[in-house]
């Protein structure tokens, strides 16, 4: 047997989650390497684009990484969007309990109203939850039991994350790249 092919993969990865939790922040972050300026970081109009490449063995992987904007007026314009993604980070910014409710309540129900309840099960090991903005500790909304609560109820995998600090950016999109890589679902 010729063990010597490499293949190639391309994953469309979606960063979800409400505007202002720091999406764009991890993607700039992830992608290039630093915390974008607060003053210059506009908000995303619809989605921006990013690529990043991975190496798994002697496989390529191409991430596709769409960061979508969380207003409320693009969300019917993003429903087409999902169509062949891979996976992805549900974000919450863990200084603001709203947006894990947002993430439970809209977010994630979209992701399973796009497939159906028996795919999801096996779907669901392609995304990771982030609660954001770990350095702002005296901030801290969320309570751990909310997060835990959640993670029970789909079995995502959890990390808490900083844009600010760089504190898990990167093995966080290395894990998710890794877990899209062994699941058998590759896209939607
Ligand atoms: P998006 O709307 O989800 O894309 O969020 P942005 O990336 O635009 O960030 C929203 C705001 O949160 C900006 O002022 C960012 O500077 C700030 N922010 C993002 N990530 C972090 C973080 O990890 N820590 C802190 N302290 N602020 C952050
Ligand atoms: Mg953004």
């Amino acid at each position: 047997m010729w063990f010597g092919t490499s293949q190639k993969y391309v994953f469309k990865i979606l960063i979800l989650g409400d505007t202002g939790v720091g999406k764009t922040s991890l993607v700039i972050r992830a992608v290039r390497g630093y915390f974008p300026d607060p003053e210059t970081l506009k908000s995303t109009i619809g989605a921006a684009f990013f690529t990043m490449r991975y190496r798994i063995q002697r496989d390529l992987i191409t991430a596709q990484i769409w960061d979508f904007a969380g207003q409320e007026r693009f969300r019917s314009f993003m429903k087409n969007m999902f169509s062949g993604s891979s996976g992805g980070l549900f974000v919450f910014d863990l200084t603001n309990a709203l947006s894990l409710d947002d993430l439970k309540n809209f977010w994630i129900p979209e992701i399973i109203r796009k497939i159906r309840a028996d795919f999801f099960d096996v779907f669901k090991n392609n995304f990771i939850l982030v609660g954001n903005k770990s350095d702002l500790k005296k901030q801290i909304e969320v309570t751990k039991d909310e997060i835990a609560k959640l993670v029970r109820q789909y079995g995502f995998k959890y990390f808490s994350a900083s844009a600010k600090t760089g504190d898990n950016v990167s093995a966080i999109f290395k894990e998710l790249i890794r877990m899209i890589y062994i699941s058998p679902y590759k896209a939607i």
